[in-house]
């Protein structure tokens, strides 16, 4: 949808670009975006006064809605860093999988 400018479900070429997708705060006025994941990650500090953890926030979303149908296509922007901030975890819940082929390109 995003490279063809029309919905692949009903050819419709009514489209809403939403750049940057937000939520309302729950603490009060204004909004954030929605991340594509927030997790708390060990900061490795031992001493009482710095933080044992840290919030790392990966990214947000933009998202291509249909107009007509509502079909959405959804990309995550500005992420790669802190996923794999985030997969490099001891146990991590992020997983990154590079399918492309390695090795030389001619057999
Ligand atoms: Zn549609």
């Amino acid at each position: 949808m995003k490279t063809s400018r029309q919905c692949p479900k009903c050819q419709s070429r009514k489209l809403w670009v939403v750049h940057k997708v937000e939520q309302p705060r729950p603490e009060g006025w204004g909004t954030n975006p929605l991340h594509v994941t927030s997790q708390y990650v060990l900061t490795g500090n031992t001493d009482v006064v710095s933080a044992a953890t840290a919030l790392v926030n990966a990214g947000f979303f933009e998202a291509w809605i249909c107009a007509v149908c509502g079909f959405t296509e959804w990309y995550a922007r500005d992420a790669n860093n802190a996923l794999a901030q985030l997969a490099a975890h001891p146990s991590p819940r992020v997983q990154y999988i590079d399918g492309e082929t390695s090795g030389t390109p001619y057999r």
